[in-house]
């Protein structure tokens, strides 16, 4: 087998696993801002609640329901962004974006799970599937409080 073939093998392991046992898929006490995300394209849904104290996130969770790859990505984000500052977790919103561009992958601190969802790239209607949580979660830090919905529908954008 290619190293290509065994990255995908090893990336398709990493996708699935945080799928099946996704971190941070829980309410979270008293958020101080939140944004619901939908992909009607796929039918993906997230609801992003986040804590913020002074410059940092200190308590992240999600929950939604859809396919693996917006599932997976709504866990490896929160996963990334809980502990970190606000300033770090939207680097991270633009490195991911870059990824889901470019096709390469990020090769930020602590985006080691992250980098996994790089072959999506290949695919725009699964682009918007892997960045609906990072859309998201944007929103909310965005607005603050309860932030006006997110679609990846332009049209209605
Ligand atoms: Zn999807």
């Amino acid at each position: 087998m290619s190293d290509a073939g065994l990255m995908e093998d090893l990336y398709r392991e990493i996708i699935l696993d945080h799928y099946r046992q996704p971190r941070n898929r829980h309410a979270v006490d008293s958020p101080t801002c939140s944004a619901d995300g939908s992909n009607p394209l796929c039918g993906d849904q997230v609801t992003v609640s986040v804590v913020v104290d002074g410059d940092r996130i200190t308590d992240i969770g999600f929950a939604g329901n859809g396919c693996s790859i917006s599932q997976a990505s709504s866990s490896m984000m929160t996963q990334y962004v809980r502990g970190r500052t606000v300033a770090e977790a939207r680097a991270g919103v633009g490195a991911f974006q870059q990824m889901m561009t470019t096709g390469e992958v990020a090769g930020l601190e602590g985006f080691d799970d992250i980098d996994a969802l790089v072959g999506v790239a290949k695919f725009p209607a699964r682009v918007k599937c892997a960045s609906l949580a990072w859309k998201t979660l944007e929103q909310a830090l965005n607005e603050g409080g309860a932030a006006t919905p997110v679609t990846t529908d332009e049209r209605s954008a």
